[in-house]
């Protein structure tokens, strides 16, 4: 089939590397004018690395990332350890894959290196798209177009392609903003760090940061806070560091230092959206936060667009032979609508925090593996 994937965030270029893989004919269009990630850690649970892994990237997620081996939950004003998750080894053994934490950047290269710069398309901003029975025709904002068997929309929370397929909602403002920066290693003592992330928890669970080692020279950080409204139009906005050493005074060390270290810091804004049905029409298909945005407090967002990707592969690797096209999409959609919604369910109830003592939770939180997950092509939904 000739494919058409619209951006190449996680969910884009991972569908692309993994239906390429399958033999389809894959173009991947992205509005930015290069591929550059922002600035920021990204975590990748067993359950991502797992799929990843069966792609090929096993050799390469190991010379570039850092396998974690452990996740403390520690009180802000006392340093108190709350729980720890075990990973490192003990992820290995119980899960079938590490736990990874790296650049966010060195996933995308990762990702595009296995995809092919030409089989990506970049300052091609996606405003239209129409379907017939034969194909489907895209139009970009500079008037070119494009035309393809299935259209995949990989293209983030305020989806285009989602408000053509389904509508336009609003995403939900969480009432809570999350700054993001990075700090060389020596700043804040990382020997101590070792490979393990930590979770600060302030005085109400809005309120917390997490850190962890990105390489030997970095340390990222994401630190929440509550904000009742948003008012700026952009979602991300350069922040103030003076301002996030102002929220977190009184955190304990490393907190400190880490934060007087810091040069340079953005804040996001935290969206989410309703899970809901619908992911595809006729010829067109959504795949990771244009369909199941989810709040970060499990690390899970870009994990379950890979899920969904390796999910959706598969689905369509039946199609001609076994279904057809829309048969392949609802069973996609099927196979995939409980799990996300559950885990995003989650994410709204404060994830970790009350889930990280749940072994049940987290066994099936990891054990998942989108690579044999049932797939039952008979759904008529
Ligand atoms: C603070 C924070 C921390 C997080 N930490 C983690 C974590 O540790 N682990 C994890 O798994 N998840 C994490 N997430 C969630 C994760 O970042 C997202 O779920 C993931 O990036 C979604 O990937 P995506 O490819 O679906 O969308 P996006 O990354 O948003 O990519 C969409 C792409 O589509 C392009 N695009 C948009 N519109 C168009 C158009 N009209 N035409 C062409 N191209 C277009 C965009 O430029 C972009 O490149 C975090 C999120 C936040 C906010």
């Amino acid at each position: 089939m000739r494919i058409a994937i619209i951006g190449a965030g996680v969910a884009g270029l991972t569908s692309a590397m993994l239906l390429r893989g399958s033999g389809h004919q894959v173009t991947v269009y992205e509005r930015a004018t290069e591929l550059a990630e922002v600035g920021a850690g990204i975590q990748l649970g067993p359950n991502g690395v797992r799929v990843l892994r069966a792609a090929g990237l096993d050799a390469a997620l190991r010379e570039t990332c850092v396998a974690t081996t452990s996740l403390e939950g520690r009180q802000w004003d006392t340093g108190e350890l709350v729980y720890e998750m075990r990973y490192g080894d003990e992820s290995q053994a119980r899960y079938g894959a590490p736990y990874y934490v790296c650049h966010r950047a060195v996933l995308q290269n990762l990702l595009r290196e296995q995809v092919g710069d030409d089989r990506i398309v970049l300052s091609r901003e996606v405003v239209d798209i129409t379907q017939d029975d034969s194909g489907v025709y895209i139009t970009f904002a500079d008037r070119s177009t494009a035309t393809a068997d299935l259209v995949i929309g990989a293209d983030g929370i305020r989806s285009k392609v989602r408000e053509i397929v389904s509508g336009y909602e609003r995403p939900a403002y969480s009432g809570m903003s999350a700054f993001r920066g990075n700090i060389p290693a020596e700043r804040v003592g990382a020997g101590d760090l070792g490979a393990a992330m930590v979770k600060w928890w302030g005085p109400v669970p809005t309120h917390h940061m997490v850190m962890y080692r990105l390489s030997d020279d970095s340390v990222n950080f994401v630190a929440v806070v509550p904000d009742e409204e948003w008012t700026s139009d952009s979602w991300v906005t350069p922040a103030d560091p003076d301002d996030v050493r102002t929220r977190f005074a009184g955190f304990v060390e490393p907190v400190q230092s880490l934060l007087d270290g810091v040069d340079t810091v953005y804040r996001w804004a935290l969206h989410d959206r309703d899970v809901e049905r619908g992911w595809s029409n006729g010829r067109t298909v959504l795949v990771g936060d244009s369909c199941h945005a989810m709040l970060p407090f499990l690390a899970q967002g870009a994990v379950q667009a890979i899920e969904s990707a390796a999910v959706l592969a598969r689905c369509l690797s039946a199609v001609p032979d076994e279904v057809g096209l829309t048969e392949a999409l609802k069973a996609y959609e099927e196979t995939r609508f409980d799990r996300v919604a559950q885990v995003h369910a989650t994410c709204r109830q404060h994830g970790l925090f009350s889930s990280a003592t749940d072994p049940d939770f987290v066994d099936q939180l990891y054990h998942y593996d989108a690579d044999t997950a049932p797939i039952d092509f008979g759904v008529t939904r």
